[in-house]
């Protein structure tokens, strides 16, 4: 008799244990919920004023101006907005992934220009190094089916961080190629390399391997959480490599090729 009782404890124990778990974790899903949104409005606030501002400074570089003070303060300009809008643009994209909000356009694109779009958006950071940039791809156009925008903010990240993170005067070369099924691009940089240790953990969003070292530079540790997350929904992986500290890093990107994208010619265009 004494045995039931203690039984019937236990059980009643264990569901207000249950209760109290499911009502912590709908208190921790609440927060959480408030915390995306917090954050999209946010990167909406702080986007607003972007557009304006990188609007203003393509007017003004279509006037040549011939006081050099003048043209260096309007490159840091140039340099810093652009920072901040891929980081603003890195953060609304994290949080539309994270509230399911995010829409692909998916196209038949060519891949090699794609590349070269994304490359280009990083342009200022390569140059403000001195790095020198090599872009080599097949001659025939290399077919996926993907969002072009978001594959394009994938490469520019990849390069803005080879940028970043390699000393002035380095090496960055981006590869593109076709391998069993997959189309392959690789963002290869002469520079500062992650612990072995680290590899792993560089995707995850918020970590940051050279903390103390690349404060100056910015950054919150979303750019590779968000190559990952999009690459991953187009289907494709995404690798990092480092033979180690000061021996430079390589990104490597796989999206998936189906035997129409590598075959068919390309297709007629459609008037816009
Ligand atoms: P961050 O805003 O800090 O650059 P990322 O998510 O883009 O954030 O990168 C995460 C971390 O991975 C960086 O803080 C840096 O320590 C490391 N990292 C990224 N790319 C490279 C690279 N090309 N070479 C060396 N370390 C890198």
């Amino acid at each position: 008799r004494l045995g039931v009782v203690i039984t019937l404890t236990d059980i009643t124990s264990l569901r207000e244990a249950e209760d109290e778990l499911r009502r912590r974790a709908s208190e921790l899903q609440a927060s959480d919920r408030r915390k995306d949104e917090f954050l999209a409005m946010l990167a909406h606030e702080l986007r607003n004023p972007l557009s304006p501002i990188q609007s203003s400074l393509e007017i003004m570089s279509l006037q040549a101006l011939d006081d050099p003070l003048t043209n260096q303060c309007r490159e840091v300009i140039e340099r810093q907005v652009q920072q901040l809008t891929r980081l603003v643009d890195d953060l609304l994209e994290v949080s539309r992934i994270n509230t399911g909000k995010i829409q692909l356009q998916i196209e038949r694109i060519d891949l090699g220009a794609t590349v070269q779009r994304g490359i280009e958006t990083s342009r200022p950071a390569v140059d403000a190094k001195q790095h020198r940039l090599q872009f080599v791809g097949p001659p025939e156009p290399v077919w996926v089916r993907a969002d072009a925008t978001r594959i394009a903010q994938v490469i520019g990240n990849l390069v803005n961080n080879a940028a970043k993170y390699t000393e002035n005067g380095g090496e960055i070369a981006v590869r593109l190629e076709s391998e069993r099924g997959h189309a392959v691009v690789r963002v290869r940089d002469s520079g500062i390399g992650i612990p072995q240790e680290m590899l792993g953990e560089v995707f995850d969003l918020f970590t940051q391997v050279h903390r103390s070292l690349d404060r100056s530079q910015g950054g919150l540790g979303i750019g590779l959480a968000l190559v990952k997350r999009l690459v991953t929904i187009h289907g494709g992986q995404v690798e990092a490599h480092s033979d180690g500290a000061g021996l430079g890093s390589e990104f490597v990107i796989r999206l998936p090729q189906g035997e129409s994208e590598r075959a068919a010619p390309e297709p007629p265009r459609a008037d816009k």
